[in-house]
């Protein structure tokens, strides 16, 4: 397997692209340290790549919403779970561009646009293509969630001016196939190589709170700090559940834990931005303040996620406030971090 996890080698906080070599012995090591000394220690490397009072801020659309083949447990849009999500067909390009624009004057940089597909159809990429054009013109980062792409689709999308394109790979190896049956974890880490090869930058996290224990957790890091270049972008949810999916129960994350795996992905990969996704609505403004201080730096604002529900812009300008935190310029968000 291409990704497979090292379990021996030296690690480097200072590896640029990636190509580091985390085993996780050592993650797990990390992981467990006395809190203080983990969020020090994740703090002290955020100051030395980036600007610790700036968050970058993405914005993000579903473009086609529902009725999804794929079986992703934690999912509202999956066709097989009776969640009551309405399915929407492909949105038009116009009203995308438009809903860009109202972003970017919202403060937005980055406009993230997901479609709810296993993947892409033939026939659906010259309108995909379009979109991506029309947010670039707008002078803002373009960034697409489609589901699994082959290498020519990935090339389209490079050739459009893609800047990210977003897949999870949501959870450990070992625990995948707890969450998803329809694909495998291989098939994600294809696609990742897909868009990496074809020189778009990747953003590839996971989701705390699905059932799967810390190890499985760490496990994920270690998979994506090792790939052969890191992530620029790692989003971390936490799972909001869903009725009627198949983790309609599942229990709330500790969220010391979920800080913990913060300073973790910031420890193990110092040059991405790692972003407090999915689930903010459930953290408290503490909990969100701990994050940012265990390195995070980037955030979707908006009210609404793909279908979740996401803190008001009023409720993050108030919370920015309260922590002397500000937006993240387009320049300091495109920049490669000092090292
Ligand atoms: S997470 Fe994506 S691929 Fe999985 S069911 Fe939802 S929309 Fe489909």
């Amino acid at each position: 397997m291409r990704n497979e996890i090292a379990t021996s080698g030296a690690n480097s906080e200072n590896s640029t692209a990636g190509g580091a070599h985390w085993n996780l012995v050592e993650a797990r090591k990390i992981y467990n340290l006395p809190f203080n000394d983990l969020l020090f220690r994740a703090q002290s490397v955020h100051r030395a790549h980036f600007d610790p009072n700036a968050v970058q801020m993405s914005r993000l659309l579903s473009i086609k919403t529902g009725g999804c083949a794929e079986d992703c447990g934690y999912c509202s849009q999956s066709a097989h779970y009776p969640t009551g999500l309405k399915a929407s067909k492909l949105m038009e390009v116009e009203r995308v561009i438009a809903e860009a624009r109202r972003a970017k004057e919202g403060g937005a940089t980055r406009y993230c646009m997901g479609a709810a597909w296993r993947s892409p159809k033939e026939r659906d990429m010259e309108v995909i293509v379009a979109m991506v054009r029309g947010v670039r013109s707008l002078g803002m980062e373009a960034c697409m969630t489609l589901g699994m792409l082959s290498p020519q689709q990935s090339e389209r999308l490079a050739d459009a001016g893609l800047d990210y394109y977003n897949h999870n790979v949501d959870t450990s190896e070992r625990f995948y196939s707890e969450i998803i049956t329809t694909r495998t974890f291989a098939d994600r880490l294809d696609t990742l190589a897909n868009v990496r090869e074809a020189g778009i930058k990747v953003c590839a996290g996971g989701i705390l709170g699905m059932g799967e224990t810390v190890e499985d957790r760490i496990s994920m890091l270690v998979t994506l700090a090792n790939l052969p270049a890191a992530p620029e972008s790692v989003p971390i949810n936490m799972l909001i559940p869903i009725p009627g999916s198949k983790l309609a129960d599942a229990a709330p994350v500790d969220p010391i834990d979920f800080v913990r795996t913060i300073a973790l992905a910031r420890i193990l990969m110092p040059l991405s931005h790692v972003r407090l996704s999915a689930g903010r609505t459930e953290m408290s403004d503490e909990m969100q303040a701990l994050c940012f201080f265990a390195g995070a730096n980037s955030i979707f604002v908006g009210e609404t996620l793909l279908t979740a529900d996401n803190p008001g812009e009023d409720h993050d300008a108030a919370l920015f406030r309260r922590l002397g935190l500000k937006p993240m310029a387009l320049e300091q968000a495109e920049m490669e971090p000092a090292e």
